[in-house]
Formats: structure tokens, sequence, C-alpha cells
């Protein structure tokens, strides 16, 4: 637990820092974004001088999308807070996944939730889950499973660190059988910019971003990992039983893709 709080400290002063720095980055990108727009429609007849304005519409484009992925880390307050499935989450992860995924990767869904319902906002949420999914599709490059599972838990309050309530919780993880992390990698892996992937391919946001998500539904993210064989994240975040119930369907659902 002490642990814990540590790491949940660091997290804020670097999610505070980040922050900070974003947004005034945000800003200065927004007016480099704005003159190169204007240079193009004004000079982009040249064609050496559109390849070159180009450029800087491309990179400052780039920025601007890591600036938006810190900002999201970091951002401090509202969420919009409405009962969600994850089931419609996690579908519309699968979607996205589908269309990059290799054929070699089997894509599985066990959904045994009966009450899929989290209080929370649906974009940050899939956000989060495609994060984990593509850092999963990353892990597996010789091919793999990955699963996604959802089912209810009921936390006692001993089992859950810090001030988090004590209550249903819904449990969601995201499976690979692929190239695992050292314990070396696991202390770092939701620090901003940690990455292991070479240079232009990982930007070392997604975990972080993952991991304010998770801390702004005031759920929590658990690892296990194993190199060679692969990894599992968990996230358990409250969700909405009582108020929600209602919307529970009760079944099972497997479904299975590509292998
Ligand atoms: P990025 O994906 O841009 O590197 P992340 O914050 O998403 O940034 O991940 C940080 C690091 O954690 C990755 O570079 C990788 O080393 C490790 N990692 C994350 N997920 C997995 C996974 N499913 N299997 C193996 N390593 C992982």
């Amino acid at each position: 637990v002490e642990e814990q709080l540590r790491q949940a400290h660091k997290m804020d002063v670097v999610g505070q820092l980040a922050g900070g720095v974003a947004h005034d980055f945000n800003n200065m990108l927004t007016g480099i974004i704005g003159a190169a727009e204007m240079l193009n429609w004004r000079l982009g007849e040249d064609p050496y001088n559109a390849k070159l304005t180009g450029v800087i519409l491309d990179a400052a484009t780039r920025s601007a999308d890591l600036t938006r992925q810190l900002l999201a880390f970091s951002r401090k307050g509202k969420i919009t807070s409405t009962a969600i499935s994850i089931n419609d989450c996690i579908n519309a992860v699968v979607a996205i996944l589908e269309r990059t995924i290799d054929k070699r990767i089997d894509l599985r869904v066990e959904l045994k939730a009966q009450n899929p319902t989290v209080i929370g906002d649906p974009g940050l949420l899939q956000n989060a889950l495609l994060n984990l999914a593509v850092n999963a599709r990353d892990a597996m490059p010789e091919g793999g499973t990955l699963t996604f599972t959802t089912c209810n838990v009921e936390l006692a309050g001993s089992a859950l660190p810090g001030q988090l309530a004590a209550g249903p919780y819904l449990e969601v993880s995201v499976a690979d059988t692929g190239i695992g992390m050292t314990p070396e990698v696991l202390e770092h892996i939701y620090e901003p910019f940690f990455t292991t992937k070479e240079t232009g391919k990982g930007t070392g946001l997604g975990l972080a971003a993952v991991y304010g998500t998770v801390k702004e539904h005031n759920g929590t993210i658990g690892v296990t990992s194993e190199p060679g064989r692969g990894t599992v994240f968990r996230l358990s975040l409250p969700s909405g039983a009582s108020q929600a119930s209602e919307l529970a369907d009760g079944e099972e659902t497997v479904q299975g893709k590509g292998g």
C-alpha cells in the first residue's frame, strides 16, 4: 500500500507538470498550424512550397496528437458521467482492431459480466481499452491470442487500496500471449514517456493515459506479466449495479475470430 501511495503521488506530480506543459504547448501548436495553413493557401501553388508547408503541418499535427494524449492523462476534473455498457466499449475497440490486426492474432471476447454497466466517460474508457489492446497487439509480432474478459466482482474494503469504496466492481481484463515484461520494465510502465518501442513507434503515453482514466473513474489497475508468456491487465471499475441492474442481460457471450 505504501508503494502504491508513493506511485500515485509521483503520478499526480508528473500529471500536473505534463498537463501544464501540454496546455501551453497546445496553444503554440494551434498558432503554428494556423500559420502553416495560411502559408499553404498563399504559396501552395508552387509544389516545392506546398511540400515544405506539408512537412510543417504534418509534424505540427502529430505533435498536437501527442499533446492531446498528454492532456488526457493529466486532465483534472470533469469527465462526463453516464451509465455505459462496457460491452459496447469492447465491441467498438474490437471493430477498430479488426482493421489493423494481423490474421495470426486470434481475437477473443468473453463477456461474462451479467451487469456490464460502469458509470463513466465512454470515450475515455474506450480509449483506455484501445491503448491496452494496441499494446497487446504490438507484443505479439509472431501472432497469438488477445482476450477481453469482463466479470462482476464484489470487493470488500480491505481488498482495495487507498480510499476506494467497497461495493460492486466490473472487472475488465485484457490478456495477450505476447512477449511479456521483465520486473524492471513493469516498474516503469505507467510513467509518461517510458517506452521500450523503437523511436517513432511508441510515445510512452498509452499506459499513463490508461492509469489516469482508471484513477478518474475511481478504479484500480493491475498487471501480471511473464517474459515470453504474456501479459494480463486487469481494470476494476465501480459498476453502476444499483442504478442500472435492469440493463443486465444475464447472458454469457463468447465470440472468436481468426485463428
Ligand atoms: P508505448 O506503447 O508508446 O510504448 P505505453 O505507455 O502504452 O507506451 O507502454 C509502455 C511500455 O510498456 C511499452 O513500451 C512496453 O514496453 C510495455 N508494455 C505495455 N503493454 C505491454 C504488453 N501488453 N506486453 C508487453 N509489454 C507491454
